[in-house]
């Protein structure tokens, strides 16, 4: 595909691209990069050039908030938080909720083309899953509440109840890699739950949050309560972390951020500290136990490189289990087919698996650290997919015999990677999985059920897929175990505590 300007989207949905570039226009032509007190408006900190990684366009560009826009946003939310009825009224808000559902699932053209032309999503994928998944969150959270009796006490000298309250104002630092599906883990408890909130988007990914506060106003939800803001992640995004008036912050991203909001809430107001952090997930094959290798490899193919492999639960490592040589060769060939299937290209085009990685930095990074692996003994056993010459591209690749001491070896790619690893003892997989510092996901293919409960009885992730890669549904809770996380979780119930503090009402017996 050199060569290829990816401008050619003859197969693509008219409907979605017309609906898309208005969308962008909308938000760009006005230099619309924040959303604070139910309006749009224009930032007064630096200017963020938005680069598509499709084929280096320069989109247009957004002012950043300023440190004064964030305390008047902050201060908006306050107010909101403290005079709407939002925070009392879990009535209104499943109401609400349930209408801006309704809008993102009539919208889904228009946030799918702003997540592919500035961060390189596979159009189709988020009109079939990113948008399909912030839906159902938003009314589960809207199902959540509209049932949360609280609890009721009596004793010799008094009765109460105890109950959940919302926590206040919420600020949430989203990473670029799944623009619209984060922000919806987020919004729809932390909303549901009646804080006030304020998102930080990406540098990379900024639009599609923009639009979704548009339709948050339309859907009634009251001025103030939801605001965004693009800006840098040194600038606003640390601002942030320090701010004295913000109660909790969720934050999806790198381990050293992550780790930075620790010290910034210790050396501000203690604000909560919810940490969503990267991964290096394992797709374990139990060969004894597993029978059809071309759906396996297919499954496989799609948990590694789907979004390019920029995903923290990606399967960067396939670990075989089995003592057979023959059926690992066999295993192998069929992985390396499966690879090469994928369809790498326009993510407008529908037959596209694989668009491009977010950015020169990312690329020039998988880059390096696959070509060090290389220079040190480790083997690409696949075909490479031909990638345009222009835009920000790095083909599905499968490697062996990376070195542990290689920086592809111990850290996340975070790229269209995967290390095939071949262990001869279940133990020996368990441990590969178990002794890093990671512990967000991985998979286990076994068709055994006795086999199934022994391996979920020793790996030790916040998500084990069995049978195929998956990350649970919105009903499900997700985080990191080890330091792929910190305290909360994204996704079903325990997301909402996340949001929430525990109450105490006490009444005296007369
Ligand atoms: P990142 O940490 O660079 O950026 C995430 C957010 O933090 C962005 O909004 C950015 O502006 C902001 N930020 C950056 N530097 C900051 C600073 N000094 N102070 C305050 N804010 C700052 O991460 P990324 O590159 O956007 O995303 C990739 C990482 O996120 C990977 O490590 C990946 O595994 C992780 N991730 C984790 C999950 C999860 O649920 N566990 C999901 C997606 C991505």
């Amino acid at each position: 595909m050199s060569d290829t300007t990816m401008n050619d989207h003859s197969t693509t949905n008219q409907a979605l691209l017309d609906r898309g570039e208005a969308a962008l226009h909308s938000i760009i032509d006005g230099d619309n990069g924040l959303w604070i007190g139910g309006r749009a408006e224009t930032g007064e900190g630096e200017q963020i050039d938005l680069i598509s990684p499709i084929d280096g366009t320069l989109l247009g560009s957004l002012t950043a908030a300023s440190r004064h826009q964030l305390d008047t946003t902050v201060t908006r939310a306050r107010t909101a938080f403290d005079t709407a009825d939002w925070a009392r009224d879990a009535k209104l808000r499943a109401r609400v909720l349930r209408r801006l559902a309704d809008l993102v699932e009539d919208d889904a053209a228009e946030i799918a083309y702003l997540d592919a032309v500035e961060a390189g999503k596979v159009a189709a994928g988020s009109v079939d899953e990113d948008v399909p998944d912030v839906v159902a969150n938003l009314r589960f959270a809207a199902a959540l509440i509209s049932h949360d009796d609280g609890r009721y006490l009596r004793s010799a000298d008094g009765w109460g109840w105890v109950t959940k309250v919302p926590a206040g104002i919420v600020a949430a630092i989203l990473p670029w890699n799944y623009p619209i599906a984060m922000l919806g883990w987020k919004v729809a408890p932390a909303l549901a739950a009646g804080n006030a909130m304020i998102i930080k988007t990406s540098e990379d990914s900024t639009l599609s949050a923009l639009h979704f506060a548009c339709l948050a106003a339309k859907a009634g939800v009251p001025d103030g309560i939801l605001n965004v803001l693009t800006g840098t992640g040194p600038g606003i995004g640390a601002a942030m972390g320090l701010h004295e008036d913000i109660d909790v912050l969720t934050f999806t991203g790198s381990g050293p951020v992550g780790r930075s909001f620790l010290e910034s809430s210790a050396r501000s107001n203690l604000k909560k500290v919810s940490l969503e952090l990267g991964g290096r997930a394992g797709y374990i094959v139990d060969a004894d136990h597993a029978g059809d290798f071309t759906a396996i490899a297919a499954d496989i193919a799609g948990a590694a490189f789907g979004t390019s492999g920029q995903n923290c639960t990606a399967a960067s490592r396939v670990i075989y289990v089995g003592a057979d040589d023959e059926r690992f060769a066999d295993f192998r060939t069929t992985l390396i087919a499966a690879t090469e299937a994928l369809t790498v290209g326009d993510p407008f085009d529908p037959t596209t698996d694989i668009g491009p990685v977010i950015n020169t930095k990312a690329r020039d990074r998988i880059t390096a650290w696959v070509d060090e692996a290389v220079n040190q003994g480790a083997r690409i056993v696949n075909t490479r997919a031909e990638v345009p010459d222009i835009g920000t591209w790095y083909p599905p690749t499968v490697i062996e015999s990376v070195p542990d001491d290689t920086r592809l070896g111990s850290g996340e790619i975070f790229g269209p990677v995967t290390h095939l690893v071949r262990c001869e003892t279940s133990e020996t997989a368990v441990s590969l999985i178990n002794d890093e510092p990671y512990g967000l996901a991985s998979t286990v293919w076994c068709e055994d059920i006795g086999w199934v409960r022994w391996w979920a009885d020793r790996i030790r992730v916040g998500t084990l897929a069995v049978n195929g890669y998956s990350e649970g549904t919105e009903a499900t809770p997700f985080g990191g175990m080890r330091q792929s996380g910190f305290w909360g979780r994204d996704n079903g119930p325990e997301a909402l505590a996340s949001y929430q503090e525990t109450m105490t009402v006490w009444v005296a017996d007369g």
